[in-house]
Formats: C-alpha cells, sequence, structure tokens
C-alpha cells in the first residue's frame, strides 16, 4: 500500500492509479490476475508446498511456520492452526498473464512482430539477430516454428548469489 501511495505521489495530477491495495486487486481479480500465497520458511530455506504443505516447522532451520505468541508467563506458545504465518511469498503465475496478452489483438500482433514486420538487414536491432536466439530455434524446431510463441529472458542486476564477499553480479 505504501508503494501505492509513493507512485501516486510521483505521478502527474490526475493519475488514475488505485490508492490502496483493495481498489488495485478490485481491478487486478476480473482480468485473471491472481496471485498465490505460499508459505515461506523465515530465512529463504523453503517454501511450504508439495512435500513442506503441512509442515508447521522448517525441516533445515527448525523455524517456526506460524508467528509466536509469548503468554502471560512468559513462554512463548506457537500459534500454529490460526495464526499468521511467518512469511509469505505472493506467486504470480505466468502462463494466465500471457494468454492475456494474446486476447488483445494489437499486443497479439506486437506478441509476433519479430517473425512478420521486422527489418533483417544484418544489424543487431532485435533479440532475434542474435545467435541464441537462432541456436534456440537449431534445437528446438517445432518451437521455432510457432510465432506464437513465447522466449523468457531472465536478467538480474546486483545479485551476490551466494552472499560472498561484496561482489555483486548483472547477468
Ligand atoms: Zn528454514
Amino acid at each position: 500500500m505504501k508503494l501505492l501511495l509513493l507512485l501516486k505521489d510521483i505521478l502527474l495530477e490526475g493519475n488514475t492509479l488505485p490508492n490502496r491495495n483493495y481498489e488495485a486487486k478490485k481491478i487486478h481479480f476480473p482480468m485473471g490476475m491472481k496471485y498465490k500465497k505460499i508459505h515461506a520458511c523465515s530465512n529463504d530455506c523453503i517454501l511450504y508446498q508439495k512435500d513442506f504443505e503441512l509442515l508447521k516447522s522448517c525441516p533445515r532451520c527448525g523455524l517456526s511456520r506460524y508467528k509466536l505468541k509469548k503468554k502471560d508467563d512468559d513462554t512463548i506458545e506457537d500459534i500454529e492452526k490460526h495464526g499468521p504465518p511467518m512469511k509469505v511469498m505472493l506467486y504470480l503465475p505466468i502462463i494466465p498473464r500471457i494468454k492475456r496478452l494474446f486476447e488483445n489483438p494489437n499486443d497479439a500482433k506486437n506478441l509476433r512482430w519479430h517473425a512478420y514486420e521486422r527489418k533483417c538487414d544484418g544489424m543487431y536491432q532485435h533479440p532475434t539477430d542474435f545467435i541464441q536466439w537462432k541456436k534456440l530455434d537449431d534445437e528446438f524446431p517445432e518451437f521455432g516454428k510457432e510465432t506464437r510463441n513465447i522466449r523468457l529472458g531472465l536478467a538480474t542486476n546486483g545479485m551476490n548469489s551466494f552472499g560472498n564477499m561484496s561482489t555483486n553480479h548483472n547477468s
């Protein structure tokens, strides 16, 4: 909610960005932009799903899945059944979002632009001009032939994979 308010302050006056998280959800949910809440270990060891779904504490570090409550006699009690989880990850399923892109004719046309309207003049102007794209086409020709197939790239800035020293990587 703070982020929404901050963004609204930065944008020009009269913008239509929702004021509150609740209003943003009211817009997103009918569009199929739901998200799934998955409990996570506070130390980022595991997600409580699949084999770990029913566990009440982390099998690696032993930390409770739920917030702890202090009793009157200063002992600590787990809030296992109805207590709030220590950490929650919001999972945004990607397939419904990609499907939505193809529901809009203009967006669908733009998604296939690389196959039909791109200039092929030997210059590097689009990811399709690069060797990685072509290599994927060679390895998976059936995938490459279908112009509606989506290729996802992953990029990161300033990531320190294993927390070693103070070196950051961009990839
Ligand atoms: Zn853990």
